[in-house]
């Protein structure tokens, strides 16, 4: 009797629901093959609160003995299976900022997992000043800008390259035009631009870290330094001037508020990091952030001709310290 009646419920789950021939864990999905089933018949249904998809098809039964643990992954936390007698059940608890999407053909049900915040979503672009036949600042006669700030930048390409899409305008010791750069940037459609150099000034008294953002209107000091980064263009046959802003105006205030509360926490990580002065943060008018179309900053680690400084600019160790500071806040701020 107990023989007829099991064998009338495989009859019946064959008629009304399927067999659930296979459950796959491919990577960023989960494949359950089943005989013929009706589509109206599944039961999908997702708490958000606890991330748990139930996934129900009545009437079938499942002819394997699944391992939990084999469906752990980078999308799924747990994965249960119920068996109710009339139909087969699938808990899946998926992990933190994954979502899913579904589909089904008559003999195949996916499950699709995505990660909601991919890593690598931002780009970044690194922009170490100078290079080929301009060495920027020179500092005691041996030190160049160009080649420490260099460094610096792989340091940096190489601390936030796991997490973001990273472009360097050169990676190289290679002339690279003012206008080219943000240019590269636009061309990415990047999320942030960091220029990076190391100041000069007249005297050797003169030490610390400053960062500047974009400004149509500068102090008198930035200006100076505009001045001289700028310069760059003009000294070998480009007009900087040239270099439209290609911001609008509302693009501009929000891009410009961004990269004050950037440069601001650069030049503290900086300072902090390093042992150095902070010299706070400046708006110019840098042909080279004024090329991009975004957030922007320019910042001068320190200035190459100070003894205390140099120290710093030209020590691996540090330089690579310098590079941790800056790949600090960038992470904090888009990651
Ligand atoms: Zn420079």
């Amino acid at each position: 009797m107990k023989r007829i009646f099991i064998f009338f419920l495989l009859i019946c789950s064959l008629a009304f629901g399927g067999n659930i021939t296979n459950v796959q864990n491919k990577g960023d999905k989960i494949a359950i093959s089943l005989t013929s089933f009706d589509k109206s018949q599944y039961q999908l249904s997702y708490d958000t609160y606890n991330r748990l998809i139930f996934l129900e098809f009545p009437q079938s039964a499942m002819s394997k003995k699944l391992n939990p643990n084999s469906f752990k992954s980078k999308y799924v936390e747990s994965f249960e299976t119920v068996n109710y007698g009339n139909g087969t059940g699938f808990f899946i608890k998926l992990n933190k900022n994954i979502s899913y999407s579904s589909s089904f053909n008559s003999k195949e049900f996916v499950l699709s997992f995505n990660d909601k915040n991919p890593k690598k979503q931002y780009t970044i672009i690194i922009d170490p000043g100078h290079g080929g036949k301009d060495p920027g600042a020179t500092g005691f006669k041996k030190y160049y800008e160009k080649s420490v700030v260099l460094a610096v930048s792989k340091y940096l390409r190489d601390e936030l390259k796991g997490d973001f899409n990273v472009i360097m305008t050169r990676d190289k010791d290679v002339f690279v035009t003012l206008g080219e750069r943000p240019r590269i940037g636009n061309r990415a459609k990047a999320d942030m631009f960091i220029s990076i150099h190391a100041n000069s000034a007249v005297t050797n008294k003169l030490s610390g870290t400053e960062v500047f953002y974009f400004s149509k209107k500068s102090s008198p000091y930035a200006e100076r330094i505009a001045a001289f980064e700028n310069s760059v263009g003009d000294k070998y046959g480009e007009k900087s001037n040239n270099i439209v802003q290609i911001m609008g105006e509302l693009a501009y205030k929000k891009n410009q508020e961004i990269s004050i509360g950037l440069a601001r926490k650069i030049s503290a990580s900086i300072s902090s990091g390093m042992a150095m002065k902070d010299r706070g943060i400046h708006g110019a008018n840098f042909a080279v952030l004024r090329g991009f179309n975004g957030p922007g900053v320019l910042i001068e680690l320190g200035f190459i001709n100070n003894s205390s400084d140099i120290k710093k600019l030209v020590n691996p160790a540090n330089q690579k310290k310098m590079a941790q500071q800056i790949a600090k806040v960038v992470r904090a701020n888009y990651y």
